[in-house]
């Protein structure tokens, strides 16, 4: 099988491959993305030419591995459209952007009583650490509730902005309903009640231009290797006033002015935020990745997803016994779907048999698999390298499994 119709596919070595002796069609896209050659020899190159420690050395190596590394930072600030390049932290991906925003900008404000607003679809990574810092400090996590096809209510979310919130979490896109949450209402409601709105914008950074300036938003994170770019590597943007409040989460080098047993003074952000040596090969090839998405383009991506969201929502609609989770007005190319009478592990695990490569699980969003009453889905995430072919096979491999279990 081969896919000429996406001139794009040949920039991914990896999609070329077969598993089981079928060629690979790669949905879960959700869970990470493929890599482009260009981000690979990225990473290559600088192994083999420019390697050396960031920031330490004077050598040349240093030189350029620094500008490297910083030069990634510029790349990323304009992705996102950061008024400025210091509002950039590199981070080892969402998790820990997060985790950063957990533990040193609400662990040191909450107060008894508290409340963080979060909504029923987030990823473990948009509550967990809320509830971590509200368990220290006796605040607790909230959530606003969504409609049956994954909506958000955005009116019961602007309800529970009550003075106890000292801190809101929206996922800008979710890993498992695909559905796009109105970003900029719900920052214009969390800012006319003084409230801060922290974006997680793991699944919308592959798919959507992201401006945090225009979101109006405080704080947005996102993960580098959905965003084709390698693993261990992310960004928390947050507005310069907020970082200067906010105390380092890690100590360590690189983010010190000055150190003695009396005490220590921090560097200004971001470098108070990138304690230790960070994954430098990795954020220069996360910058490639940046400028390849840059070549495609958006308004390419945009086009190509769209497309295969219809097609793939058609057939798998077309499915006897096939129920499909997820259908927002505004949604991205995520399809989570259950069989009767198939578990979706062993749904998954016969597809890989057919080269099918889908996630099962509860997509570490287990208040959202509670709200619809099921263990687990599974998933078909499609990215722009994506074809309608694939989505034939999958929906050809979903037959051939139903007619062995059946
Ligand atoms: N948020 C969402 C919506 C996600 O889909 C994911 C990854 N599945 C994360 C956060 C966590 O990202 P990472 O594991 O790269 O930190």
């Amino acid at each position: 099988m081969t896919f000429d119709s996406n001139p794009y596919r040949k920039d991914f070595p990896i999609l070329a491959r077969e598993v089981h002796g079928k060629p690979l069609v790669y949905l879960d896209n959700a869970n990470t993305s493929q890599k482009p050659q260009v981000v690979i020899d990225a990473v290559d190159r600088f192994y083999r030419e420019t390697n050396a420690n960031v920031a330490r050395a004077v050598h040349s190596l240093g030189e350029a591995a620094t500008s490297a590394y910083e030069g990634a930072r510029d790349k990323l600030a304009r992705f996102i459209n950061a008024p400025t390049r210091d509002e950039v932290i590199f981070t080892s991906g969402t998790t820990q952007a997060i985790n950063t925003v957990a533990y040193s900008y609400a662990l040191p404000r909450l107060q008894p009583g508290d409340e963080i607003l979060v909504t029923t679809m987030e990823h473990h990574a948009n509550i967990v650490p809320w509830q971590l810092v509200a368990a220290r400090t006796g605040a607790k996590v909230i959530a606003a509730p969504i409609t049956p096809d994954g909506e958000l209510i955005v009116e019961e979310f602007v309800a529970r902005l009550t003075p106890r919130v000292k801190l809101a979490g929206v996922t800008h896109v979710s890993n498992v309903l695909g559905t796009v949450n109105p970003v900029r209402e719900l920052a214009k409601a969390c800012r006319t009640r003084g409230i801060p709105l922290l974006v997680d914008g793991s699944q919308a950074a592959p798919h959507l231009p992201i401006d945090v300036q225009a979101l109006g938003c405080d704080f947005y994170a996102l993960t580098g290797h959905k965003l084709f770019g390698p693993t261990g590597t992310g960004i928390l943007w947050a507005r310069k006033d907020l970082l200067a409040e906010m105390p380092p989460f890690f100590g360590g080098g690189e983010m010190i002015r000055t150190v003695s047993f009396d005490g220590t003074t921090f560097a200004d952000a971001p470098h108070k935020f990138e304690a230790g040596t960070p994954n430098i090969a990795g954020f220069v090839g996360l910058g490639a990745a940046v400028d390849y998405v840059n070549g495609v383009g958006f308004e390419a991506i945009g086009a190509r997803e769209r497309d295969l969201l219809a097609y793939a929502t058609a057939a798998l609609e077309s499915v006897p016994g096939l129920r499909l989770f997820g259908r927002a007005k505004e949604k991205a190319a995520v399809l989570s779907f259950l069989i009767d009478g198939v578990h979706a592990h062993d749904l998954a695990t016969l597809l890989d048999h057919e080269g099918v490569a889908v996630r099962s699980g509860h997509h570490c969003a287990h208040p959202l698999m509670q709200f619809y009453g099921v263990p687990a889905t599974a998933r078909a995430s499609l990215a722009f390298y994506n074809v309608r072919e694939e989505v034939d096979a999958l929906v050809a491999a979903i037959a051939k499994v139903r007619k062995l279990l059946g």
